[in-house]
C-alpha cells in the first residue's frame, strides 16, 4: 500500500454507488424482502435465550417483526451497540443502572470503539480551481510514521480538491486540503445509552488522541502534509498556508494543532467486535455471545479498523455474513 494513487471509488457508469443502491435497489420486487423505511429499531426480541425478532418505531408506533430463522443488526458502529443494550445484551452493571433486563452479560458491548483521526493542512489558492476529475478526495498516500514497523503503513495523508475546514482557523473562499490521517490508532473509546429510551442518542465518548503514539503519528502526517504542500509543483496555486499556518514551526506548535482541530475521517468501527475471547461481542460467524439466533454485520465487528476507507471492507462484511448464513 505504500506510495501514492488516486483514490479507488464504488461506482459505476462514471456514477457513485451506495451499497443501498448496489445490493437492495435491484431485487425491490423480490418477494422475500420487505423493506420499511423510517423505522428506528429499539430492540431485539429474545425469548428462552433467542432472538425472534426486533421491535421498533414508526412514527412513534411500536411494531413488531417476528423472525422465522434469525435476525441481523447491521445498524453500524453506533446504532449495532446501542440496540444491543437496549435489548439488555451488555455490561450487566451498565444495562441494571439503566433499568434493563439482562439478557446476556457480555462486557465488550460498547466498548473499543475507534476511528481514522484526521486534520486538514489548508491552502488559500491564488485561483479558483478546475472542476475536479475524481470525487474530490483525489489522491492519497501511504507512509509510515517515525519508528513505525507494522505490516502495513499508519499514516494516510490524502488530497482533497476542496477547503476541508480545520476547527479554529478562518477558511479562505478558494483552497484545497492535504488532510493528515492516521490509519493505525491505539486509543478506544466506548459508547454507552443515556437512557432506554431509542429517540434519545447514545453517549459516544471516542477518546481520540489518548494514546501518546497516535498524537505523535498525527503530528508526523502533518509534517508530511506539510512538505508536500510545499514543493514546487504547487506554486502556480498556493497563495499560502492557512491551517496550521506559518506561525506553526515547532513541533510542540504541530501537537497544539493537532490537539485542537483533529476531526474524524467517519470510519468508526469497533464496538461489536469479533473474537473468541471473553470481551468479544460476535464469535468468527457474527453470532453474539450469549443469545441463539442474533449475529451482527457491519464495521462494529471490526476489531481493529482497516488501514484503509471502511465502505468496501464494511460491504465485504456483508457478503461475508450473507454466505455464513447460507452456509
Ligand atoms: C460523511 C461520511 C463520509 C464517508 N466517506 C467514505 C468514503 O469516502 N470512503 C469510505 O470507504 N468510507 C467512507 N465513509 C465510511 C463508510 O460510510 C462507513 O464505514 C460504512 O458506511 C459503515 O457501514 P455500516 O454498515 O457499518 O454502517 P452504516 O453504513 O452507518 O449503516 C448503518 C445503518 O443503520 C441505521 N441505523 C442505526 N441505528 C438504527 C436503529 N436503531 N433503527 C434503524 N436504523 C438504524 C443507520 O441509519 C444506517 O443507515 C464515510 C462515512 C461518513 C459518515
Amino acid at each position: 500500500m505504500r506510495g501514492v494513487g488516486f483514490t479507488e471509488m464504488t461506482v459505476r457508469d462514471g456514477r457513485r454507488m451506495s451499497a443501498w443502491q448496489s445490493f437492495v435497489a435491484p431485487i425491490l420486487g423480490h418477494p422475500a424482502l420487505t423493506v420499511t423505511t423510517s423505522a428506528l429499531i429499539d430492540r431485539v426480541v429474545v425469548e428462552n435465550g433467542r432472538a425472534v425478532g426486533v421491535e421498533y418505531l414508526v412514527d412513534g408506533e411500536r411494531q413488531v417483526a417476528r423472525a422465522e430463522a434469525e435476525v441481523v443488526l447491521a445498524g453500524g458502529t453506533i446504532g449495532s451497540p446501542a440496540i444491543l443494550l437496549r435489548s439488555g445484551v451488555g455490561p450487566a452493571a451498565h444495562l441494571r443502572d439503566l433499568g434493563i433486563d439482562v439478557v446476556a452479560d457480555v462486557a465488550g458491548v460498547g466498548e473499543n470503539l475507534h476511528d481514522h483521526p484526521l486534520i486538514s493542512v489548508v491552502y488559500e489558492a491564488k485561483k479558483p480551481l478546475p472542476a475536479g476529475t475524481n470525487n474530490l478526495l483525489e489522491a492519497q498516500f501511504y507512509a509510515d510514521s517515525a519508528g513505525w514497523t507494522g505490516a502495513a503503513p499508519d499514516l494516510q495523508p490524502l488530497f482533497l480538491h476542496l477547503v476541508y475546514p480545520a476547527e479554529g482557523y478562518e477558511m479562505p473562499e478558494h483552497g484545497y486540503t492535504i488532510a493528515a490521517g492516521i490509519v493505525a490508532p491505539k486509543s478506544r473509546g466506548t459508547l454507552r445509552l443515556a437512557s432506554a429510551d431509542p429517540t434519545v442518542p447514545a453517549l459516544v465518548d471516542p477518546r481520540i488522541l489518548t494514546d501518546p503514539y497516535d498524537l505523535e503519528a498525527l503530528c508526523d502526517a502533518i509534517e508530511m502534509s506539510r512538505e508536500v504542500g510545499a514543493q514546487r509543483a504547487f506554486d502556480e496555486w498556493r497563495e499560502r498556508e492557512v491551517a496550521p499556518g506559518p506561525d506553526a514551526t515547532s513541533r510542540d506548535d504541530i501537537r497544539a494543532f493537532a490537539r485542537r482541530s483533529v476531526g474524524t475521517y467517519h470510519h468508526q468501527a469497533g464496538t461489536c467486535r469479533m473474537g473468541v475471547d471473553e470481551l468479544a461481542v460476535v464469535d468468527p460467524r457474527l453470532r453474539v455471545r450469549g443469545v441463539e439466533g442474533l449475529r451482527v454485520a457491519d464495521a462494529s465487528i471490526m476489531p481493529v479498523v482497516p488501514s484503509g476507507n471502511t465502505n468496501a471492507p464494511s460491504i465485504m462484511v456483508g457478503e461475508k455474513a450473507a454466505e455464513l448464513i447460507l452456509g
